[in-house]
């Protein structure tokens, strides 16, 4: 869990006296006669979305619930508040500091370009808002980037900025009441059509630390995490996020003392780290040496290789190596490059097959397999070394339970279920083995729960990006309002599940 910032307990201040007054409320409130939590109220209107959640309650119920301030979490909040014009938004998260963005990645380049970022900040005109206006007392991230060239990546440090910069002030929305804390449980009142939503604010200063709110649709905004295996053999295993972080890797490191680190994988992550740790190696450790465990010498990257109706026709565009970390991995590591780069004076190549005498699948993370983290290379390759880190894929954060009983008439959602199916198309989500409607309502989006499109390879990959985010909550987030309000799912049934994914 990241730390609570104390900026944000501060701030955060008056938003939960009014949480806790609501509560309190709840309490003196018997359910028997309670003429029945409507769902949302609608309207008559010039447009189909305005309607809004009746709000006589008071913040403990809002029009929806969106859990996550990363990327994702605020393009959400931004495009709810425009779904509903007169509905209060509640926001959670544990810090309110951009995500793994700004937490994690501010010292990297970026993958997508400054005009990528400028666009996730133009696309909404509540969010527009926010930095369009000057404001001499503070540095305006977003004007800083449209200072840089549109089609190149930038530091991720003017990404990071920006985001804090919207979460800020999205936070100061009238209607929009942010919560510091850690969302641990979702339940859903099948007759009411409500969900209750609890929040562990443990070590914010709330009296009591848990709070429950109410709404009939969430969006997990949740993120993901970097996938950590058992390794074979007895080995330090550094943070994947330490990796990627040249101050904290100088900070553990002795600059004198020989130092072997292996690197598993050979994904955007991989060749990050490794371009950190062979800078160290070549400036402030000398005695530091690196091997790489990857399945194969070279490296894929996303390249230009046509044009159509709809714009470049990019191969590789999702998940091939592209800016500071392609030109690093091209001029330094692929195939013969490291016989004779700079960076090859400190890495060693291992490799790692898949299946002995297997041909090795082009780069393709390592060890998602049992068999995988027993290969004899591996085994082989991570002995002597003092640490190991991992950079062999992500996988989607720890969720809140999903289960019965934390009020009187809420449904059983499976018990802390093993597989949540996702559809990559639409954002919905329900437990394996529940009754899909017991899940109505419930939306995802983010690194955690990414659009999935074809590419021009005719494969299907995840879209994790900034603006891909923004793009999809703005596609969907009506269609989920709309799919709440009538208690049914967005998509229509398909009998091949192509759409579906099950999985942690
Ligand atoms: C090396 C590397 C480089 C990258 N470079 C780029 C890049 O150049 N451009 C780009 O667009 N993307 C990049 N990414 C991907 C980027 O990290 C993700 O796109 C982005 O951080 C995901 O945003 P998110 O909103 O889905 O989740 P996150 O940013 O991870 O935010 C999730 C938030 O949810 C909160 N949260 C989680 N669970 C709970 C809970 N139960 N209760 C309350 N709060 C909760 C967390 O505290 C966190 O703040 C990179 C990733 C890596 C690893």
């Amino acid at each position: 869990m990241h730390p609570l910032s104390r900026r944000c307990c501060s701030h955060l201040k008056s938003g939960f006296r009014t949480v806790f007054r609501t509560i309190s409320r709840k309490h003196q409130h018997n359910p028997t006669d309670s003429p029945g939590l409507r769902p949302f109220r609608y309207n008559h209107t010039d447009s189909p979305l305005r309607f809004s959640l009746d709000d006589e309650e008071g913040p403990r119920r809002s029009a929806a619930i969106v859990v996550g301030g990363g990327p994702a979490g605020i393009a959400a909040v931004g495009k709810l508040l425009e779904v509903f014009p007169g509905g209060n938004i509640t926001w959670v998260d544990q810090s309110f500091t951009g995500g793994t963005i700004n937490q994690f990645l501010r010292g990297l380049p970026s993958y997508g370009t400054a005009g990528d970022y400028v666009a996730y900040a133009q696309t909404l005109p509540v969010i527009q808002k926010l930095w369009a206006v000057p404001n001499r007392n503070r540095h305006n991230a977003v004007k800083a980037m449209q200072a840089l060239d549109p089609v190149r990546p930038c530091a991720l440090s003017y990404v990071g900025d920006m985001l804090q910069l919207i979460s800020d002030g999205l936070r100061k929305h009238a209607r929009v009441q942010s919560v510091t804390g850690t969302v641990t449980l979702l339940a859903r009142d099948p007759k009411t059509r409500v969900w209750t939503v609890a929040v562990d604010t443990t070590g914010v200063g709330t009296n009591p630390p848990l709070l429950s709110l109410r709404t009939p649709m969430v969006i997990l905004c949740t993120g993901a995490r970097p996938v950590v295996n058992t390794l074979p053999v007895q080995v330090s295993q550094l943070p994947l996020y330490t990796g990627l972080s040249r101050p904290h890797l100088t900070k553990i490191l002795p600059p004198e003392e020989p130092r072997t680190i292996a690197v598993i994988g050979s994904g955007h992550s991989a060749v990050l780290v490794l371009r950190n740790l062979a800078h160290l190696a070549s400036t402030t450790h000398p005695h530091l040496r690196i091997r790489w465990l990857t399945r194969s010498p070279h490296l894929t990257y996303a390249s230009h290789v046509g044009d159509s109706p709809n714009g470049p026709v990019i191969a590789n565009q999702y998940d091939g190596l592209t800016g500071k970390a392609a030109e690093f991995a091209r001029e330094e590591l692929d195939g013969d490059a490291l016989a004779t780069s700079p960076a090859g004076r400190f890495i060693t190549r291992v490799g790692l097959p898949t299946v002995p005498g297997e041909p090795r699948p082009q780069n393709k993370d390592w060890a998602r397999e049992q068999g995988d983290l027993e290969h004899p290379a591996l085994v082989s390759g991570l002995k002597g070394c003092d640490f190991a880190i991992q950079a062999v894929g992500f996988a989607r954060a720890r969720l809140p339970e999903l289960r019965p009983g934390v009020d009187a008439g809420t449904v059983a959602l499976g018990t802390r279920p093993r597989t949540l199916m996702f559809n990559s198309e639409t954002g919905s989500l329900y437990p394996a083995g529940a009754d899909r409607m017991s899940a109505v309502g419930l939306f995802g989006a983010g690194s955690g729960f990414p659009e999935v499109v074809p590419t021009p390879e005719m494969v299907k990959k995840p879209r994790v990006g900034v603006l891909w985010f923004m793009m999809f909550v703005k596609k969907m987030a009506p269609m989920w309002a709309l799919a709440t309000r009538d208690g049914k799912f967005p998509e229509g049934f398909d009998p091949q599940g192509r759409t579906w994914f099950g999985g942690p």
